[in-house]
């Protein structure tokens, strides 16, 4: 089956191996993959940035797929049933996961990016326990954001909010959209500061209003999903006494306020970190059943695509690669895994 790996530090290729081998796992589903999502840290593990933990290293986290067969100890699952899968398989057995507090688990493993294989394959093998069942009509461009979108959800939940806040969004990528999805859905008007036209554009069709420092209603709450130090910087004077900000995403940023500003303004700063098993990404299909998030996905690209989206060629966020196609502002890219291209019916 074909697979994209890393295969040296800046190099991600369609490697042709074998179909998962030997009888399934009593507790596994084999799963057909249908959509696989790109994010950042895929972007990051591709071009070096982050290091894999070896070579070569299957990419993909963000998953949804078709069930192919079941194992035999497991039940509620049947073949042809739809499911997003959780990369993030935690032991259930640790201190904080028998608080309910798995993101902090202490063995935690995790497909495409830190112990298994990631996703971006035709087939692979996955605990029943970490597949959530999808609605079948579901579009795959929507379903596909249910990790992604788990990430989000659970740093508004985390943050506590209360119904009355003024909330303000750094960054309209793709957890900076998911996030106003999110706000726009729990009855916010969120403020959003980002400044590629496009995406600010994007975030004021979800439901966003754009904030103007000092101009604006004080923010009570940040959602800082911007992923660089200015965007916090640029605000903070702005903000309300004892702020409530929560970092969300898994760059590797300094942050934009100093401690100064931190003890004068009073600010309560909150990291987040994934989401908890199995709430985060059971709500996060929920959520999706009513939140179109397909529109800020981009065009459909078929695995043989990849290689040529980590080597910067293909269209890059916001672009289409369509000609004559009206461009759409959209920011993230997946993969279509039932799509062929040319290039892989020449190699076939
Ligand atoms: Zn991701
Ligand atoms: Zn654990």
């Amino acid at each position: 089956m074909r697979t994209a790996e890393i295969t040296a530090p800046g190099r991600v290729e369609i490697l042709d191996g074998p179909l998962p081998q030997g009888p399934l796992g009593g507790s596994d589903l084999r799963v057909r993959m249908l959509a696989v999502g790109i994010c950042g840290t895929d972007q990051r593990l591709a071009t070096g940035l982050r290091t894999p933990p070896e070579l070569p290293w299957r990419l993909g986290h963000e998953g949804i797929g078709e069930v192919a067969e079941v194992g035999s100890g497991t039940h509620g699952f049947a073949v042809g049933d739809r499911v997003a899968l959780e990369p993030n398989i935690t032991c259930g057995r640790c201190e904080y996961c028998r608080l309910g507090m798995t993101s902090a688990c202490t063995s935690r493993l995790s497909a495409g990016v830190l112990t298994q294989p990631g996703f971006l394959a035709e087939v692979i093998d996955h605990p029943i326990d970490f597949c959530h069942r999808l609605p079948p009509e579901m579009a795959l461009e929507r379903a596909v954001c249910a990790e992604p979108l788990a990430v989000a959800a659970s740093a508004i939940r985390r943050t506590g909010l209360d119904g009355t806040e003024t909330v303000l969004v750094l960054g309209a990528g793709a957890q900076g959209l998911l996030s106003i999805f999110t706000l726009v859905a729990q009855g916010y008007r969120p403020w959003v500061s980002e400044p590629n036209d496009k995406r600010r554009a994007l975030a004021v069709e979800l439901g966003a209003r754009v904030f103007t420092p000092g101009q604006c209603p004080a923010p009570d709450v940040v959602i800082d999903a911007a992923g660089v130090p200015e965007a916090l910087g640029a605000v903070v004077d702005h903000l309300a006494p004892f702020a409530a900000i929560t970092l969300v995403g898994e760059d590797h940023h300094h942050l934009g306020a100093s401690s100064f500003n931190i003890a004068q303004k009073q600010l309560r700063i909150k990291g987040s970190f994934i989401y908890e098993h199995p709430r985060d990404m059971a709500e996060a299909v929920d959520l999706l059943v009513e939140m179109p998030t397909e529109k800020i996905m981009g065009p459909a690209l078929a695995l043989d695509d990849v290689p040529a989206v980590f080597a910067g060629k293909m269209p890059q966020e916001g672009e289409n690669p369509q000609p004559g196609v009206t461009p759409r502002p959209e920011v993230k890219q997946w993969v279509d895994m039932r799509l062929r291209t040319d290039n892989a019916h020449a190699m076939h």
